[in-house]
């Protein structure tokens, strides 16, 4: 494993995390899950992403990673950082949603015992509240430290103007921000429009989610839609409409610069995100420990020459 300095800040991250959005609920099998965790920390992945909604249903996913814990991993509890987040719908009534302090104080208390914690490593507010004042998110935030309950603070999907205020006020409490946590991926491009900018002038560090677009970003796709895959399943995020004719055109073009690198195109699109060396780790999903092995061997060529990113981008912009 490689690992980066998240920010300005004492914690390093391995490149490649992993996350427990899908695969890891109440609807999938136990055994090959608790099987990718282990092959994941004997690989130096030693940063695990929840949020308290993963699953389905939500809440399963932290539950059955704090039984793996328990069972598997409790001597080695300093050796990870786990996070979690709150800031979409999560239980009924006015209080299971977005960014009050009574939202957030009361989701983490919930994520500890589902998980069998005493603290997570971070804790997010996972997605910017229009309707909340920011001081009142980042204060729960900040609280959340101050009371031992987590040890870092983080934001996701923050856009970059948001993110320099929620900065300012974090440090004015005296609890920095650690880690910004966006969309990236070679589909999804926005943090390139002053986010990335953002987080290196103020010293935050950068976890991209989607890496591999949910699945599109491999040679999954390219003859139609498999059984069992993220966009075959009723309870995926992916959407078989996503799975265009255009964009199937444009992985197929990518595999085959892949090809030339000797590499798969979900090595290929996690070395493209690592390239930017603000980019402190990249959180892949898998719903096998051969989709992890995968996607590890992308550490064994992150370079890329200039005519290969020139390639890229032309496929990217225009097919
Ligand atoms: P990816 O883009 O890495 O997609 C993961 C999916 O891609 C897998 O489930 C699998 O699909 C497929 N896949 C992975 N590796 C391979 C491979 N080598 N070959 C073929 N197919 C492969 O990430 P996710 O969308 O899962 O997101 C990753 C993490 O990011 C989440 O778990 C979560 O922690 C975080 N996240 C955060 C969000 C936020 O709002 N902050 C929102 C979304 C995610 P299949 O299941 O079909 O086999």
């Amino acid at each position: 494993m490689i690992y980066r300095r998240c920010g300005k800040s004492g914690i390093d991250l391995p490149v490649i995390s992993l996350g427990l959005w899908h695969n890891f609920g109440g609807v999938d099998t136990f055994e090959p899950f608790r099987k990718i965790i282990w092959k994941a920390f004997d690989a130096g992945i030693t940063h695990f992403d929840l949020a308290n909604n993963y699953g389905p249903p939500p809440g399963s996913a932290e539950e059955n990673f704090g039984r793996i814990l328990k069972m598997d991993f409790q001597s080695h509890r300093d050796e990870m950082i786990i996070s979690t987040k709150a800031g979409w719908d999560m239980w009924p009534g006015p209080y299971g949603d977005f960014g009050s302090r009574k939202y957030l104080i009361a989701s983490l208390n919930q994520s500890l015992k589902r998980m069998q914690l005493d603290y997570v490593d971070i804790f997010y507010s996972h997605r910017p509240d229009p309707f909340t004042p920011l001081e009142e998110t980042m204060g729960a935030l900040a609280s959340t430290i101050n009371s031992g309950k987590s040890l870092y603070t983080g934001i996701s999907s923050y856009e970059a103007e948001r993110t320099q205020q929620a900065a300012d006020l974090l440090k004015s409490y005296r609890t920095p921000c650690l880690i910004h946590q966006p969309q990236y991926s070679m589909f999804e491009r926005w943090v390139e429009d002053g986010l990335m900018n953002v987080l290196g002038e103020n010293g935050i560090g950068c976890i991209a989610f989607s890496p591999l677009a949910q699945g599109l970003l491999t040679n999954k796709y390219l003859n139609g839609i498999p059984e069992g895959s993220r966009a075959a399943k009723v309870t995926g995020f992916l959407q078989a409409n996503e799975v265009t004719v255009e964009r199937i055109e444009k992985v197929t073009k990518l595999n085959g610069i892949a090809k030339n690198r000797n590499q798969s195109l979900a090595q290929m699109a996690i070395a493209w995100l690592l390239k930017d060396e603000r980019v402190t780790s990249v959180l892949v999903g898998a719903s096998s420990t051969e989709q992890l092995v995968d996607n590890l061997a992308s550490l064994a060529n992150l370079k890329f020459q200039h005519e290969e990113l020139k390639m890229i981008e032309e496929i990217l912009t225009n097919g």
